[in-house]
This record gives structure tokens, sequence and C-alpha cells, in this order.
């Protein structure tokens, strides 16, 4: 999948891209992530890609010609049949915020994406109308720029790719997954069995492979009721809850209350 960056700081994806597992989506081309720099865009001396906004206030705007300069090149580069062309995203606090459904969407297609990354107060508006297809936020915070969230998003979409994590199967045991009905992972315990005076709960060390399944389940119904309520909400909407997993949850609410 070709995904394309227009950005002030592309150094900050170099390190990302060397580390860790997800280094492998990169190595095997699974990814292949081209870095544009905005500021070859902009013309004149100084090269500025920003200016003061109209009508006053702190800060400064990114200028709609250089970041359209950028996507002539990028649609140029990679010379997509007009019905094909890859949507242009920006990272924005106002977007949509980034969900795994999201992530997985991505993950699963094989059309790559236009990332644009903000800076300073954001970018000229007319850019954003006449370019943009969609916004995507980290979360309800404001960064500085739209680099670390479109890191982030590259790493989740990354360790989705087949071959990119150790083991094919171990993001399917993650957090929101359909494998966990949409939700939560339950607690993970290594080595030593007692650590502090605290021993690892006896189900996960008998062997038996149901009894262990029923554990984790029954766990990952409970850090979902006590967190993320709604998720446990989604997944009765869905169906996905079983007349066990309905009774686990009524003892977890009951033994709340007292
Ligand atoms: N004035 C804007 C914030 C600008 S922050 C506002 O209040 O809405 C500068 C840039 O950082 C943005 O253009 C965007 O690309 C990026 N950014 C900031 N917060 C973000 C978030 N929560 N998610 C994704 N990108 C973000």
């Amino acid at each position: 999948m070709r995904i394309d960056v227009i950005t002030l700081f592309p150094d900050l994806f170099v390190p990302f891209q060397q580390q860790g597992v997800v280094r492998r989506a990169f190595d095997s081309g699974a990814v292949n992530l081209k870095l544009w720099q905005l500021r070859d865009f902009a013309s004149g001396n100084y090269r500025r890609v920003d200016d003061r906004p109209f009508g006053g206030g702190p800060g400064m705007v990114m200028a709609a010609q250089p970041l359209t300069d950028a996507l002539s090149a990028i649609r140029a580069d990679r010379a997509e049949p007009q019905a094909m062309q890859a949507p242009v995203v920006l990272f924005s606090p106002q977007g949509e915020t980034i969900t795994h459904a999201r992530v997985a969407a991505q993950a699963a297609s094989s059309q790559g994406v236009i990332l644009v990354c903000g800076r300073y107060e954001g970018i000229d508006q007319r850019f954003v109308d006449r370019f943009v297809d969609l916004q995507w936020s980290l979360g309800d915070f404001v960064l500085s720029g739209g680099e670390i969230a479109a890191i982030a998003w590259l790493d989740a979409v990354a360790r989705l790719l087949p071959g990119v994590l150790g083991d094919a199967d171990s993001h399917l045991q993650d957090s929101f997954n359909d494998t966990l009905d949409g939700l939560l992972d339950c607690p993970h315990y290594t080595r030593p069995e007692v650590w502090e005076g605290r021993a690892v709960p006896d189900a996960l060390l008998s062997g038996n492979h149901a009894a262990i399944a029923a554990y984790r389940r029954q766990q990952s119904l409970r850090v979902s009721a006590h967190s993320r309520p709604d998720l446990v909400d989604e997944a009765r909407r869905t169906q996905a809850l079983t007349p066990a997993d309905e009774a686990f949850l009524a003892e977890v609410a009951r033994s709340s209350q007292t």
C-alpha cells in the first residue's frame, strides 16, 4: 500500500520506520511510505509555507499554494486513473477520531492514502474545502503538528498487515477486535508465578484450555464493564454476548454494588 505524507518534518518519520515490529512493514514494502517536504514546494527566497492569518490573531496559517503544488506532484507520481485516486486525509483535532474499525479497514484495503500534516494554527480552509476528503483526529486534545497523529495511525495500520507481528494471529486477541466481540483485552501475566506476594490467577496456571478461555472472556467482560461500558452495550446490541456472559456481567454488577 502506498502512503504519501506532506509534512514540514519528514525526519520525524525516519526513526519510526526503523524500529520495532512495524519496521517489517516498511522493509518488506508492504507499506511504501513516501515523504514529501512541503518546503520544497514553497517559492521565493525564504521558502515560506505560512503567513499571517486574515482577521488578525496569534500564530501563522499554512498557505494553500505550496500544499496544492505538493499534492499535484504526488498525484503525478502516483499516476492513478481519476476514478481510483487515493483520498487526501488531513490530520486535525476537528476530524473523526481514529478507531480500530477505521484502522482495520485501511489495513484490509490495497488503496493508499495521501496524508497531510498541519502545523501552526492549521491550514488555509480553501485547501481543505477544495482537496481534503477526510479529516482524522487522534483525540480531543491539540498537538503542535499532524506528524505524531500520522505516525500513530501508520503504526496501528502497519501492525495489522500480514507478516508484521511475529505471531500472525496475535492482533486478533487485542482490544476492539471482532474476535473479542469488540471488547477490551484481558489482563496479562508472565513469570514469576508470585511477584511481591501477588500470585497469578489460578485459572491461567491450570493448563485447561477451556478454563483459560472462559477466564479470559470473563476478565475481558469485567474490564470492559468497568472502563468502557459503551463497548459492552455495543456487544449486546450486536447479540455477541452469550447467556453465560450476561450471567457473569450480572454477578460483576451485583458485587460492585456491595
Ligand atoms: N487551530 C487548530 C489546531 C492547530 S494545531 C484548532 O484549534 O483546531 C496544528 C496542527 O496539528 C493541525 O493542523 C493538525 O494537523 C495537527 N493536530 C493538532 N491536534 C491534532 C489531533 N488531535 N489530531 C490530529 N492532528 C492534530
